[in-house]
């Protein structure tokens, strides 16, 4: 089978780099372009990155000799994943779509725009069919589609099944994010170190708005949200991959521990779906009392679980749990390219 060109755009940051690694191999894409800055521009992949690749041992071997170039959209490849910062991701992005690539984001920019699915497929798989809506809209050849906040989309993640099962009245959050999440040069060492800063940019709002997007249900050319409040306290830590979040959730009806935990379990919808990126288990249930941690599980099936443990009752509210999970693979890059392998499966692919 013929690959899929592909271009990653902000290839050179901390999203960027991991979008380079885990394309190394994969059956369907083929990284064909690297896209950054100015800065960056005209210099290989290999030169550029050799102070700041860290995720690996090595530098892919296909990646090491890519002349990295402007993002502008005469890019050999048919899709395109973003992972540029939100300062220029706006603009750069839509010029791809109208100039007829296929978009797939992490940036904010567009995530809450009615016409753009904000996709975990094991959530909203149809909701990517906002794209027709989209492109017959803006008059555009190519489209977006979105990915959540890393925070969110871990959340998220667990609240589906207690949502589909029980309902969901209302819930808090407060979050312990790890510093790759503020991108490669994002927190000072001199204000991480030894230190928790309680104040993390647009995340609460983010928290608080997404979810309800990606519960809510396709009605024709848009989403009707959940209905649920959601109050989120969103912290930066000293760890380097992996956000640890406390959910405390009031659950519509009532639930035991059993057969919540049992919900988290028989999660999977994607079953046979075929795509490659997928966890096998997208939600894992650990029974220490002292896990999820992120030393220990923001790894789990290759950093594209959410792993939950400590599943107790709420004084307050019903219960309460920890969610955590990698904020650069499956809050992230993992995403884009899952999001890109359903566009692939769902035909969104075939008339780029
Ligand atoms: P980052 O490390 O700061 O990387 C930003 C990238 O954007 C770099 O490749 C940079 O290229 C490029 N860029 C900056 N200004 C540009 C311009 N004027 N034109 C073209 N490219 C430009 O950030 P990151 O953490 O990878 O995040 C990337 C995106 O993903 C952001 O929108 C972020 O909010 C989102 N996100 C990040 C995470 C995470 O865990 N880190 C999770 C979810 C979503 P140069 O190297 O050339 O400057």
């Amino acid at each position: 089978m013929n690959r899929i060109k592909v271009g990653i755009l902000g290839a050179t940051g901390m999203v960027g780099q991991s979008l380079v690694q885990l394309l190394e191999k994969h059956p369907w894409f083929e990284v064909t372009e690297l896209a950054a800055s100015e800065r960056s521009m005209g210099k290989t992949y290999a030169d550029l990155m050799q102070e700041r690749w860290g995720i690996s041992p090595k530098i892919p071997e296909y990646a090491r000799d890519l002349v990295v170039k402007e993002c502008k959209p005469d890019l050999d490849c048919d899709l395109v994943l973003s992972a540029l910062d939100s300062s220029v991701a706006f603009e750069i992005e839509e010029t791809f779509a109208k100039n007829g690539y296929a978009v797939s984001s992490n940036a904010k920019n567009h995530r809450m725009e009615s016409d753009v699915p904000l996709l975990i497929p094991e959530i909203n798989y149809e909701h990517v069919d906002l794209i027709k809506a989209q492109q017959k809209r803006r008059g555009w050849k190519g489209f977006i589609v979105t990915d959540p906040n890393c925070s969110t989309i871990h959340m998220t993640l667990a609240l589906k099944p207690l949502y589909d099962r029980f309902g969901i009245e209302k819930l808090m959050v407060t979050t312990l994010q790890a510093v790759s999440g503020a991108g490669y040069y994002g927190v000072s060492s001199m204000d991480i170190i030894d230190n928790v800063l309680p104040y993390i940019k647009d995340e609460e709002e983010k928290m608080e708005s997404e979810p309800l997007k990606i519960l809510g249900l396709l009605a024709k050319d848009s989403i009707t949200m959940a209905q649920f409040p959601i109050s989120a306290q969103c912290n930066r830590v000293a760890v380097k991959y992996g956000h640890t979040e406390c959910v405390s959730v009031k659950l519509g009806k009532k639930a035991s521990v059993e057969e919540i935990i049992d919900a988290f379990e028989k999660f999977n919808p994607l079953g046979e779906m075929g795509l490659p990126s997928a966890p096998k288990r997208p939600i894992i249930y650990s029974r220490g009392d002292n896990r999820p941690q992120p030393k220990l599980d923001a790894d789990n099936e290759n950093g594209m679980a959410s792993t939950v443990g400590r599943l107790r009752k709420c004084s307050i509210l019903d219960y309460k749990f920890v969610v955590l999970g990698h904020n650069v693979i499956r809050g992230a890059a993992g995403a884009a390219i899952l999001n890109a392998e359903l566009l692939k499966v769902k035909g969104y692919l075939d008339t780029i």
